[in-house]
């Protein structure tokens, strides 16, 4: 399996990294092709602008989706969108790797994500969900948090961890058609002990061992909506 793996964190020495390096080296060790996407070492761009395409459809208004996909078919996507794109397209596997920002991800990543997965590739028409441009690869996401694990779930304090990483497992990987994998979470990581840190590793690398025998999240199916994606079940116009 090819893997690529996107990490975000600004110190090079973090946790992050630590189970970076984990993943790469437990899933070498399995015999597949890792390529790192280190966004704070490559000092990557993660601003969407008009410099991202060196020929515009319309260069009096920017509308960006419009112009990733004239830049897909006439190749002017900026080079460093391009080698990204290029490293997605291999991969069978996208990790994104990265520490909990305000209930999100670090702006490096989402600027990762606004500028890589260009509408004409990864989706674009009626091409998102299950039949989204990138269905039949996988994606996991592994984060580091602040909070304790018991500060998350229904009821809890900051509510369920699925609600707070939506955006990320449902509005971007499913929605460009990956199969989503329960994300890896590694909690409390500045305020625990350095073992606990590391039976984290430890967890993470079995976790990627049996990673054929993780289930996907279950995501809607365009199949159950009609053409104006009024839901099937309860059509209601
Ligand atoms: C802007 C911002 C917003 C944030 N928002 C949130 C939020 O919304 N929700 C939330 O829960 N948290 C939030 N946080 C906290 C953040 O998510 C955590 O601080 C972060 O995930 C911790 O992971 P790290 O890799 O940065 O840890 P680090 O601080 O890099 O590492 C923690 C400790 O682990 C040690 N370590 C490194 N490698 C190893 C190893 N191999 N084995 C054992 N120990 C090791 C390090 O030396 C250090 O002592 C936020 C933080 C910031 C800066």
């Amino acid at each position: 399996m090819n893997v690529l793996l996107v990490h975000a964190h600004p110190e090079p020495r973090s946790f992050t990294a630590a189970l970076r390096d984990q993943a790469v080296e437990t899933l070498q060790a399995q015999g597949h092709q890792v390529q790192v996407s280190d966004l704070y070492a490559m000092d990557w761009n993660p601003v969407a602008s008009a410099d991202d395409f060196s020929a515009r459809e319309n260069p009096e208004y920017l509308v960006y989706a419009l112009e990733q996909r004239l830049g897909v078919k006439s190749q002017t996507l900026a080079a460093d969108i391009q080698q990204e794109l290029d490293k997605l397209l291999w991969a069978d596997l996208l990790i994104l790797n990265f520490p909990i920002y305000w209930f999100s991800a670090p702006a490096m990543l989402k600027g990762w994500i606004d500028r890589v997965l260009v509408s004409g590739i990864c989706y674009g028409g009626k091409r998102f969900y299950d039949q989204g441009g990138l269905r039949g690869k996988k994606a996991l996401v592994s984060v580091t948090l602040g909070g304790r694990e018991h500060m998350f779930g229904e009821g809890a304090i900051h509510g369920p961890l699925e609600d707070m990483l939506r955006p990320i497992l449902r509005g971007t990987l499913a929605y460009v058609g990956l199969d989503v994998l329960p994300p890896f979470v590694a909690w409390h990581v500045p305020y625990i002990s350095a073992e606990a840190r590391q039976e984290f590793l430890a967890s993470y690398q079995q976790r990627l061992e049996n990673l054929g025998q993780d289930q996907p999240i279950e995501f809607p199916r365009l199949s159950q909506f009609d053409d104006g994606l009024y839901p099937l079940a309860q059509n209601t116009r």
